[in-house]
């Protein structure tokens, strides 16, 4: 066998050529207003110039290259032309606080950032901390943009269209090489990074093409509304690219009207996003009407997607939500929720509402509190491990010694139970689990009931001290629009679906719940904003 053969993003670039799909950028239009398609073979040649300019800038093989920008043209050609030049991929989330933008930037010590032009204003105020940076490009045209002291600064555009027009020399990688690098969201300490190699962005990217996982396939037209700065928009546009579907880019705006247009007029087949926006999107599709036909499934996963959401897309819109469950040290997909061959009517619901079972090549495990293995028997829960060939061995450059890769497995830092039959559910993060009277409690499970409620838009269950049972949980709910409900309403509702004892001793209503940059609940600022060890107890039992 040609075990030499080498498995790098070239092999992806090399398919643009002969690709008949393309790329539907809602940033660019055209004189009449209409986004443009791109067709692949066109992307293949602007490759080449952008390729030429890395050069004229001064990149060398190894460098860290930056991206500050949207679902964008832009960021795909920088997605597959910075590895296949050489230069690591470094896509800086653009909802970082303004210290952690530049301990990222500083950490990877990028020296070129492409940055969308409405972001160049979030970048100015931080350009005398970033010494390791020499020049700034900016995408989306430069004119009446204020970029301040920050080095370098040429546009996008004029990059590529004063490049030479010959063929780059794309030179031979190791597949074990740096393609792209993502910093986890922290939101505790400072986040740590995570090197893909171009080993494990191929992998990932041909395992997303299974039947069993996205089944992606040509002719499909992949909407990515997840961001490409959130762990590689999750391989999607890789594996696009790879399978010759077309990719579907949204630009800044991601708001339901926003993307129920852009389903509507581009008969989007397949779409990637958190649970929010799913659940934003079904409020506004279910006023407006929204033609969702098109869409073959839809793919969720960043934190737990509640049935509630999965069933009211299939009975009202025909439309597949499928779970899947990853993260950033983890490329990110390793479980994809389809209910077995042969299983039917109600009961494929017990399955789709687990995160699903590994994708080829990924083994999963669970070890308790002294790293003894509990047993797969869909009962006992433990922290769950992972390893396999897109699966983070260390964190990039880590002074901190994490403890989080021990014998060639990751601790995911999430507890869980496996199925005999390899079914994943995950109970909760082990930070946010509540441990009650020495038993815990699953947040995740209290608020995928909560949200069956009618009344509820949103709900994050968290812990607050107890004098006696340790901590309890207390439920944050925001209400939908007009619903009037009481706390004894919701402890109703939840007595007949958890034990008694899960039942939270206290209901705060909410006018929004924060979120991460990447869209989670943010428990954390939760606890903060509430002062939530303020608050009494008042027992339920
Ligand atoms: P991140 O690295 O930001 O993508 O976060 C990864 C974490 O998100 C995982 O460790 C889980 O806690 C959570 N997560 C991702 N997918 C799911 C899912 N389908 N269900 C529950 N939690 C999830």
């Amino acid at each position: 066998m040609q075990d030499d053969y080498r498995l790098t993003v070239d092999h992806i670039r090399k398919h643009l050529a002969t690709n008949t799909g393309g790329v539907v950028s809602v940033e660019h239009v055209d004189e009449s207003g209409d986004p443009v398609r791109f067709s692949y073979a066109e992307v293949d040649r602007r490759l080449h110039r952008l390729a030429h300019g890395l050069r004229a800038l001064g990149v060398d093989e190894g460098d860290r290259v930056g991206t500050f920008t949207w679902n964008t043209l832009e960021h795909l050609e920088l997605f597959i032309g910075v590895p296949t030049y050489g230069a690591v991929l470094h896509t800086v989330n653009v909802r970082l606080f303004e210290d952690q933008l530049v301990y990222v930037i500083n950490h990877a010590e990028d020296r070129v950032i492409f940055v969308a032009s409405d972001l160049v204003a979030t970048l100015v105020p931080i350009a005398d901390q970033l010494p390791h940076l020499r020049h700034v490009v900016v995408c989306g045209g430069l004119d009446g943009v204020d970029t301040g002291a920050l080095p370098g600064v040429i546009g996008y555009d004029e990059l590529l269209s004063t490049a030479p027009d010959d063929d780059f020399a794309f030179p031979e990688l190791a597949e074990s090489q740096a393609a792209a690098l993502c910093f986890t969201s922290g939101t505790t300490g400072n986040p740590k990074g995570v090197l893909y190699s171009h080993r494990s962005i191929a992998l990932h990217a041909s395992s997303l093409l299974g039947v069993d996982s996205f089944a992606l396939r040509r002719g499909d037209r992949v909407l990515a509304v997840v961001p490409m700065f959130h762990v590689n928009a999750w391989g999607l546009p890789y594996a696009s690219v790879l399978i010759d579907a077309d990719i579907v880019l949204p630009g800044r705006d991601l708001r339901p009207p926003a993307i129920a247009g852009i389903i509507e007029r581009y008969r989007a087949t397949v779409m990637g996003g958190v649970p929010t926006v799913y659940s934003d999107l079904l409020a506004y599709v279910d006023r407006a009407g929204t033609d969702l036909s098109s869409l073959r499934e839809c793919f969720c996963g960043g934190s737990a997607v509640s049935e509630t959401l999965m069933r009211a897309y299939e009975e009202r819109h025909g439309v597949s939500i499928i779970q899947a469950w990853g993260m950033t040290e983890t490329s990110p997909v390793c479980t994809v929720s389809r209910a077995p061959a042969g299983v039917t009517g109600e009961d494929v619901w017990q399955y789709r509402t687990t995160q699903g079972r590994a994708v080829p090549w990924v083994d999963l495990r669970l070890v308790g509190d002294d790293d003894e293995p509990v047993p797969h028997d869909g009962r006992s829960s433990g922290e769950l491990e992972a390893r396999g060939p897109w699966i983070a061995a260390a964190y990039y450059a880590d002074e901190s010694g994490d403890d989080r890769f021990h014998d060639g497995w990751l601790r995911t830092g999430d507890i869980a139970t496996l199925s005999p039959d390899g079914f994943l559910r995950i109970v909760d993060r082990a930070k946010d689990v509540i441990k009650s009277g020495g038993e815990w409690i699953s947040s995740v499970e209290l608020e995928n009931q909560l949200t069956a409620h009618p009344a509820v838009q949103a709900v994050a269950v968290i812990a607050v001290p107890d004098a006696k049972w340790e901590e309890r949980p207390v439920a944050c709910v925001v209400l939908r629009d007009g619903a009037v409900v009481t706390p004894e309403d919701l402890r109703e509702h939840l007595l007949d679906r958890v034990a008694k004892w899960w039942v939270p001793d206290q209901f705060v209503f909410v006018s929004d719940i924060p979120r991460t940059g990447v869209g989670k609940l943010n428990k954390r600022a939760l606890r903060a904003s509430l002062a939530i060890t303020d608050l009494v107890a008042e027992p339920a039992r």
